[in-house]
């Protein structure tokens, strides 16, 4: 009996390759067929340095200015207010001294694991070629707002991870296309970017079929369960056997895990891209300016835009007024940035409100597994799940101590 990975984003995928490649026979299965969730459209990086919880007493005090301006870079929308209530009060929660030291190290244990899994990966798989040489480049205008990034930049002191601050003249010679506004810049040699986070799932895909791997398309809407797993059942009435299961499904994940009597409070945090297929500047580096709020990464068709976080639910249609004003202010960075020949998108990151996901064992069925809740990071952290979730399903000895990610810890 095969084990039935449910989602086909980066992460079932990557899982999915993972268990296959340890000699296990594996259906994966998808409504939409892989990569046509968050992990098509996101921005691409491997944001190593990006582990710091979003609950912090220092983003609350902007959480009201943001909250009152529609095009600031977290959005409620005001009717989704009231259901965001519960999951609120835990992302404040998370902000204890206590918690917050801990929860940083849980991020930097996966990050510092990131870029080197990620390698592997792309090694072992041949897919070499689908990651960039140059790391990232975060943008300040002066001493003034790289000061108020400081917590940012103490953390990652704090775990090691390198970086190195450059000035003006050193930020041209690396790119030429920015603005002479830019006075000062961190470089993050190793968050390294993909060309295309699309078709890295699909290239991932077509790996594990090559290792006898088996894709369904179907929406599962069920569990058969006795003392363990037994089946997976799908709309269109069919029933998969499977002797374990594991939940990949992304934001949609909390739904299925009702059902399965383990609630997890995940939200989404719906984000925006514009794919620019003819910005008329070429990029090396990805940049982030934190004080605006967006990235910017060239991939292989042109530049990608995005950033900003949206929190409207599931269902809503998506806004695309917030994928115009990240451009535009992309454009303070990159005066020369052409917007001619794109396309917008919106994807739901899946967000739990202490930031770190659930790598776990199901607390309650045996031959039940969760990997879910990445967040802003399932394409960085995408590589070392698979690893750890094939040792956890196959019962090796996982890399690192699962127990801070489990299921009920909430
Ligand atoms: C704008 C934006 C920018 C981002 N930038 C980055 C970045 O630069 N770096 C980074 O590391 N991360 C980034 N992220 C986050 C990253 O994209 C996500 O964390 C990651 O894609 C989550 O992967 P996943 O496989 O869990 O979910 P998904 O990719 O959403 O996959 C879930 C899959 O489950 C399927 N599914 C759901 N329900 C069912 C069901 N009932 N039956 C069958 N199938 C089902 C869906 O069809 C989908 O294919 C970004 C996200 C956004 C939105």
């Amino acid at each position: 009996m095969a084990t039935v990975v449910v989602g086909a984003g980066i992460i079932g995928t990557a899982i999915a390759h993972d268990l296959a490649r340890r000699g296990r026979q594996v259906v994966l299965v998808d409504r939409d067929g892989p990569g046509r969730g968050a992990s098509f459209g996101n921005m691409a990086s491997i944001a190593v340095t990006e582990f710091m919880p979003a609950s912090r007493p220092s983003i609350w005090r902007q959480i009201p200015g943001w909250m009152l301006d529609p095009e600031g870079p977290v959005r409620v929308r005001p009717g989704y207010m009231p259901k965001l209530i519960p999951w609120f009060a835990r992302f404040i929660a998370a902000a204890r001294p206590s918690k917050l030291r801990a929860l940083e190290a849980q991020g930097a244990a996966l990050c510092g694991r990131a870029l080197g899994d990620t390698l592997d990966l792309l090694n072992e798989t041949g897919l070499q070629n689908q990651i960039s040489e140059e790391g990232c480049l975060s943008l300040y205008t002066d001493e003034v707002e790289f000061r108020a990034d400081r917590e940012h930049i103490e953390i990652l002191d704090r775990f090691g991870f390198p970086h190195e601050v450059i000035g003006r003249q050193a930020i041209q010679a690396l790119e030429p296309e920015l603005s002479d506004k830019i006075g000062l810049a961190v470089l993050f040699p190793q968050n390294r970017s993909m060309k295309d986070p699309y078709k890295l799932v699909l290239a991932l895909a077509a790996r594990f079929q090559a290792l006898g791997g088996r894709i369904e398309q179907g929406e599962v809407i069920g569990f058969t369960r006795s003392d363990r797993m037994r089946e997976v059942v799908l709309k269109d009435g069919r029933k998969l056997p499977a002797e374990e299961v594991v939940i990949a499904a992304g934001a949609f994940s909390a739904r299925l895990m009702k059902d399965l009597g383990e609630p997890i409070p995940l939200e989404t945090e719906r984000g925006y891209h514009t794919q620019i297929m003819s910005p008329g500047i070429a990029l090396k580096h990805s940049i982030i300016w934190p004080a605006r709020a967006f990235m910017v990464t060239p991939t292989a068709d042109g530049i990608r835009v995005g950033g900003t976080v949206e929190m409207a639910g599931l269902d809503a249609a998506p806004d695309y007024r917030r994928s115009k004003v990240t451009v535009r202010r992309a454009t303070e960075a990159l005066p020369n940035l052409r917007c001619e020949g794109f396309t917008e998108w919106m994807g739901h990151r899946p967000a739990l409100p202490d930031t770190v996901p659930i790598l776990s064992a199901s607390a309650k069925t045996k031959g039940l597994f969760y990997a879910t809740g990445h967040g802003h990071l399932g394409l960085t952290y995408a590589a070392t799940t698979a690893r750890l979730m094939g040792q956890l399903i196959t019962g090796a000895k996982p890399a690192l101590d699962l127990h801070p990610y489990r299921v009920n810890r909430f």
